[in-house]
């Protein structure tokens, strides 16, 4: 496979041509799937490097910081390989108050982040009104905010949408409908993608992504799953290893691996030059150097962790999360001193896509 870095001309940097070569560069789908399935050869390294710079020529060398805010690990469902499934029993459960959100946010924007990201199991007792306030709280504070709430009504987003809320994100988790229905009972990917439209449609900044390495899932699937993110033109693509959680059903399968997940980060880049894609936390989690791993892959983003102390240990969806006990500025030192080590900078500006950014300006919404 040629490498996109030693065939690209050099020249050609606006932002139609940087896309045409990202789709181009994909659509040798005999060699991609040849490359996924071998994430540890040459190709596969290849491939990371021609996305790493394809992500400077179109956004940049600058790392967009989230601040995570997980304010309820209360959830109605079930998923198969997640630890705040309705079925562990084991998990200490806890709701924020409206106000100790707030205040986590207030944390966030004296650190300097520029969004937060309000992050909980899929639960019913934060109404669409009660979040619509909190939202309207931390617009206050003039930060941007992206929700990760998961499955809920279309009016809810709408009203969301209108309190001010830029971003959700609702990963797809994985784009094969069986394997999905197997990892996610009672739920539909028909389902969760019509959603996604529906967050399109109201103009949220969307975000989608997918485990890597699940039980039954295969070049294929992980391929469909880059297909899936592109045809919804995502705005965010959040990609981590599947890690298999104790207290699931899953306990005992294998987990995915960085350097498989890092060449999906690579992939989704070349699908979406201008994505906002972040270096999980959960890569971090396997490898202590999986997000730079990531970040030189082509991921801009990373999510450090704004929950207060008391809480994180019972929101570990997967097992073995870093970053359970350090503070908040901790976090934001520890962050900072890594994106710097890469020789890429800490951005200062909000962090929107660009292309949304360019149409609501037009609008004059942004
Ligand atoms: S993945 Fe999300 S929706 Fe599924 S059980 Fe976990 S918190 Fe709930």
């Amino acid at each position: 496979m040629e490498a996109f870095h030693e065939r690209h001309d050099g020249d050609r940097s606006d932002s139609a041509s940087l896309i045409a070569d990202g789709a181009e560069f994909l659509a040798d789908r005999p060699a991609i799937l040849r490359t996924i399935a071998a994430p540890g050869g040459e190709d596969a390294q290849q491939l990371r490097m021609s996305a790493n710079l394809l992500r400077r020529r179109a956004v940049g060398d600058a790392v967009h910081l989230r601040g995570l805010i997980e304010f309820s690990n209360h959830c109605r469902n079930n998923c198969c390989y997640c630890g705040l499934r309705r079925d562990n029993r084991r998990l200490a459960r806890y709701r924020m108050t409206p106000a100790e959100i707030v205040s986590a946010a207030e944390r966030g924007a004296a650190l300097g982040y520029r969004t937060v990201v309000l992050q909980s199991g899929e639960d019913p007792a934060f109404t669409g009104p009660m979040l619509a306030e909190i939202i309207r709280e931390i617009k206050r504070l003039g930060l941007v905010v992206t929700l990760s709430v998961g499955e809920r009504e279309p009016r809810e987003y709408e009203l969301w949408r209108s309190a001010g809320a830029e971003r959700y994100l609702m990963r797809h988790e994985t784009a094969d409908p069986e394997l999905y229905g197997r990892l996610h009972p009672g739920q539909t990917l028909a389902k969760r993608i019509a959603l996604l439209k529906v967050l399109k449609q109201l103009d949220y900044q969307v975000g989608t992504g997918f485990m890597v390495g699940l039980p039954g899932q295969t070049p294929e699937t992980l391929l469909a799953d880059i297909d899936l993110a592109r045809e919804l033109a995502a705005e965010m693509v959040g990609i981590g290893p599947f890690i298999p959680h104790p207290a699931t059903p899953l306990a005992d399968s294998p987990g995915g691996i960085v350097d498989q997940t890092c060449l999906m980060v690579a992939l989704a880049r070349l699908a979406l030059p201008y994505a906002l894609i972040p270096a999980t936390t959960a890569l971090g989690s396997i490898d202590p150097q999986g997000r730079e791993l990531a970040l030189e892959s082509g991921a801009n983003v990373m999510m450090p962790n704004l929950t207060p102390r008391l809480h994180r240990a019972d929101y570990q969806i997967y097992p073995n999360k870093i970053c359970l006990n350090e503070e908040a500025d901790h976090c934001r030192g520890c962050i900072t001193g890594r994106i710097l080590g890469l020789g890429r900078i800490v951005a200062d500006d909000p962090g929107h896509h660009p292309l949304w950014l360019e149409r609501n300006q037009a609008l004059g919404q942004a």
